[in-house]
């Protein structure tokens, strides 16, 4: 279908359908990102105003927080109480999660869990209003690069290995009516790679979005088979959720003859940032508010999320785990947005498989989020490929759901390497002072 079609019409017919305000939220963005300071500043502390008094009303967990500093009405409520709330720790989250909900949104919330990057899983809910923010914050980052809505777009990603027939209609439907299709991102063999240029030479999409580490070994692929993708280039790569390494950006820019952007955002923190054109990281203003944590003289700390749309699960000052710097310096690109300068974190590892192949951690990291009441895992792999994987949990995993497990492991993996689980109190940070999802010896031995 027509991609002015599908951006004008379908696209916010669909996001209406899902209950969705995607398109007027992504109108609304492209209002306010060329105001000055001043009057950003003041959306800000309007959307947050109203936000605490939410709060104060509907949600439990912050009516206690508010009170124990003191505040008896809302009139009390002013926007430097925000200053003055603890941050709400991942902990917080997994004792109170059920008075940090709004009274308002019971019925209406949409559960997800994250902890990818920590091996701390986390169960959290949202809303479709913060939902149409974070994607129209996602869709206008892009729209700096000149990709609009409905602009034919591939995303590689971790995607199943057995579709069922949900799943077949709901790509049916992204593909024919929405210009989007997802590829694979768990398996780098040449074969994969093969498969994917077939299909990226076929679709010509404008923009490919996922893990910088899978797109890089794309371009490496490209880089040894032009041929493969018959001419085709992206005009835009979207990286997102790992830190993009400048060897990483250089390689995929020269192959791929595109910009490379970059890509900041948590589903429980909301989008946060997006790189534009001049190279800087804006910070979408208008959807959150973001501090810095105990920072160090140079200005860095932890990076500590206000979601200003959040209404159903609201997070007032949520740690959301990065070290980052926040800058005022102006952008020559004109946006005012205010700049995120330095994000650390979000390391991300592979995987070998048996003939050398690279195999995404997202693999198994998937599996691993659908186990509930899960609270720390870690992946470690050894020289000889085998698998352990180590849980957190109160209650023991039954034999047959271990054994389930495992067989959904080795399809995601295309393999049945050895996978062994074992059961820990705790698991303490990796040598490096992190909480990792994935330690491979085998990729380390690698590199
Ligand atoms: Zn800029």
């Amino acid at each position: 279908m027509q991609e002015w079609l599908i951006g004008k019409g379908v696209f916010p017919l669909h996001e209406r359908l899902r209950g969705r305000s995607t398109a007027a939220c992504y109108h609304s963005l492209r209002n306010t990102e060329r105001l000055p300071l001043e009057d950003l500043q003041a959306l800000q502390k309007r959307k947050l105003q109203s936000l605490l008094k939410h709060c104060w009303a509907h949600v439990p967990f912050y009516r206690r927080r508010f009170e124990a500093l003191g505040i008896k009405h809302t009139e009390e409520l002013s926007i430097e109480v925000l200053d003055q709330l603890p941050v709400v720790e991942r902990d917080d989250v997994r004792e109170h999660l059920s008075h940090m909900v709004a009274d308002t949104h019971t019925n209406r919330l949409i559960r997800h869990s994250t902890g990818g990057s920590t091996g701390q899983p986390l169960v959290f809910f949202t809303d479709r209003q913060k939902e149409s923010w974070h994607n129209a914050a996602k869709l206008r980052g892009r729209a700096w690069f000149g990709i609009q809505p409905g602009s034919r777009q591939v995303d590689v990603w971790g995607s199943p290995v057995e579709l069922n027939k949900q799943d077949a209609i709901r790509r049916f439907k992204d593909r024919w009516f929405l210009n989007q299709i997802v590829i694979s991102a768990l398996d780098l063999s040449d074969t994969a790679q093969a498969r994917n240029a077939a299909i990226l030479k076929r679709f010509r999409p404008r923009l490919v979005y996922g893990y910088p580490t899978v797109l890089f070994h794309m371009a490496l692929y490209m880089e040894r088979h032009p041929d493969a993708f018959g001419g085709w280039r992206p005009e835009l790569t979207t990286c997102t959720s790992e830190v993009l390494y400048p060897h990483q950006r250089e390689k995929m820019r020269e192959v791929f003859q595109c910009p490379i952007g970059n890509e900041y955002g948590s589903r429980d923190g909301g989008h946060l940032a997006h790189e534009c054109p001049a190279g800087n990281m804006h910070i979408a203003a208008e959807h959150v508010m973001l501090q810095v944590d105990k920072p160090d003289p140079q200005g860095a700390g932890d990076l500590i999320v206000t979601n200003l749309d959040g209404y159903g699960m609201p997070l007032l000052r949520y740690r959301l785990g990065d070290r980052v710097q926040l800058s005022h310096a102006p952008c020559a690109c004109g946006l005012t947005l205010p700049v995120l300068a330095q994000v650390e974190g979000r390391m991300t590892d592979f995987l070998v498989g048996p003939d050398g192949n690279l195999i995404h951690s997202a693999a198994l990291v998937g599996i691993l989020r659908d186990l509930p009441d899960l609270k720390q895992f870690r992946i470690v792999q050894k020289k000889d490929l085998s698998i352990e994987v180590r849980l957190v949990r109160d209650a023991p995993v039954p034999e047959a759901e271990l054994a389930s497990m495992r067989q959904r492991m080795h399809a995601m993996m295309h393999s049945d390497l050895p996978i062994s689980f074992s059961f820990h109190d705790h698991i303490p940070p990796a040598k490096s002072g992190k909480y990792v999802t994935l330690e491979s010896e085998a990729y380390a031995a690698r590199t």
